[in-house]
């Protein structure tokens, strides 16, 4: 008997969220396709977590330069050379992009954009496939604000492409990205400036947190300008003039937006299906399923946590509700970090999110720890770590973990499991601490 589609399912988009569903479903020996219009690997692979992470170990070395003298190393000199590091970098990235290609066997590969022709069939350049299921992981880009001059600016993806580095940035926007990127481009020797609209920078996150970056970015030597929206941009000799919501103006050889991301929803001819959007994303149910029966959607083009593991699990669940059994994500406890120096790692609830979900405040209880780590006991610059639980008083269940400390995203992965089985703060510190380490900092909290 002829099959009644091509395919069961195709995947659209070869990201994070895609590439893992697609894996999934041919080890359960479906008849897989999978379409990227642009390089395998999606953002985080190509403009996202690993060129920036690979940045972030790039900015180490000027950091630890700064104590080296004070454990003996003198004259430590050099400077950051951006085109041997963006090479290195690239060769990287492109045997991350064969892997991902790699990955697929036992998939066919369709190069180009994906558009649907209706719920079952799709336009791929010159080609068209039908299919029993689709699944939508067309992940998303930057937001950029509607101002004039905004086609002077570059986003995260135009900064980790810039062949030289410029001397100054004005980075507009303090999410994670935007934090990152100017703490990182600040430690390879450019001149920063962080404007941000809120009151503190890394909005959502808890307040302590939020406080703590906005003041170590300050103190790193970032000029942060709080409570301001960039309203222009003009040129401005070899650089740019950015003039802000206040009047007030700024002058830098580049300006980096980094104000969200929006889902790449717009060019699939969503009209020839029942799927639909909210602000830009795709709306799914709890395992994943548009309003369409036969089309999911995983990853950063839903409304959920534009996070690289979230989109792979989000695709995996997929596929499994797809084929095999109905599967669900709980959300509760899904880190994130933030990589700067130190790391920013939390999961769980907020303070704030805390004092929202708790009908009394006395049920909720606050601790706190700030030390100074052992490798700068001897250094004359200083370094405060911080370690905050959220608990839920009655119990004594800890119900959110936040921390600005070295290898902060490991020690927060490591608890994960425990938090998920709802240890108390007593049972974690019945445990042996390792000396000398951040975790042992958690027993005198
Ligand atoms: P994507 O990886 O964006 O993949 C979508 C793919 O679909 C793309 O390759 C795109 O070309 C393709 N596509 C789109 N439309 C079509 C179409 N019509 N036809 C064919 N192909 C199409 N997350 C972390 O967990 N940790 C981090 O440290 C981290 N750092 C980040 C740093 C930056 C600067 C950025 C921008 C993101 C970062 N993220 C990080 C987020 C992470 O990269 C994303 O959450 C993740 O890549 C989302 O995966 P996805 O599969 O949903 O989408």
């Amino acid at each position: 008997m002829t099959a009644k589609y091509d395919y069961d399912l195709v995947v659209i988009g070869a990201g994070s969220g895609g590439l893992a569903a697609a894996k999934r479903a041919i080890n359960l020996g479906k008849r897989v396709a999978i379409a990227e219009k642009e390089a395998f690997g999606g953002t985080c692979v190509n403009r996202g977590c690993i060129p920036t992470k690979l940045m972030v170990y790039a900015a180490e070395f000027a950091q630890q330069r700064v104590i080296a003298s004070d454990y003996g190393w003198l004259n430590l000199q050099g400077t950051f050379d951006w085109p041997s590091f963006k090479q290195a970098m690239d060769k990287h990235l492109a045997s991350l992009q064969a892997q991902a290609i790699n990955s697929l066997e036992g998939a066919d590969i369709f190069r180009g954009q994906a558009q649907f022709i209706d719920a079952h069939s799709l336009q791929i350049a010159e080609q068209k496939i039908t299919a029993e299921f689709v699944l939508l992981a067309v992940g998303g880009r930057p937001k950029m604000p509607d101002i004039p001059g905004i086609k002077y600016a570059i986003d995260s993806r135009g900064m980790i492409a810039l062949q030289q580095l410029p001397k100054s940035f004005i980075v507009v926007g303090g999410g994670y990205i935007g934090v990152e990127l100017a703490q990182v481009l600040h430690s390879f020797g450019c001149h920063i400036t962080l404007v941000e609209s809120n009151a503190f920078v890394l909005d959502g996150f808890d307040c302590d947190l939020q406080k703590r970056v906005k003041q170590m970015l300050t103190d790193d030597g970032i000029k942060v300008i709080d409570g301001a929206r960039l309203k222009a941009i003009e040129p401005q000799g070899q650089g740019f003039t950015a003039t802000l919501s206040e009047g007030q103006t700024l002058e830098a050889d580049q300006i980096l937006c980094a104000l969200g991301r929006t889902a790449n929803t717009d060019t699939l001819n969503l009209e020839a299906t029942a799927v639909s959007t909210e602000k830009g994303m795709i709306v799914v149910d709890s395992h994943g399923r548009t309003k369409e029966s036969n089309i999911f959607a995983a990853g950063d083009c839903t409304a959920t946590m534009l996070l690289t593991p979230v989109a792979k699990v989000e695709g995996i669940a997929a596929v499994e509700t797809m084929f095999s059994d109905r599967a669900t994500i709980d959300y509760t406890w899904v880190p994130s970090a933030v990589f700067t120096y130190p790391e920013v790692a939390t999961a769980g609830l907020s303070e704030q999110a805390a004092q929202e979900q708790y009908d009394n405040s006395d049920n909720i209880e606050i601790k706190r720890s700030c030390f100074i780590p052992l490798k700068y006991a001897i250094a004359t610059s200083s370094l405060e770590a911080f370690i905050k639980l959220v608990v839920d008083a009655p119990t004594q269940k800890i119900v959110g973990i936040h921390m600005v400390a070295p290898r902060a995203a490991d020690l927060v992965q490591a608890l994960l499991p425990a938090l998920k089985k709802g240890l108390t703060v007593s049972e974690l510190q019945q445990t042996i601490g390792i000396h000398p380490s951040t975790g042992e900092e958690i027993f005198s909290i």
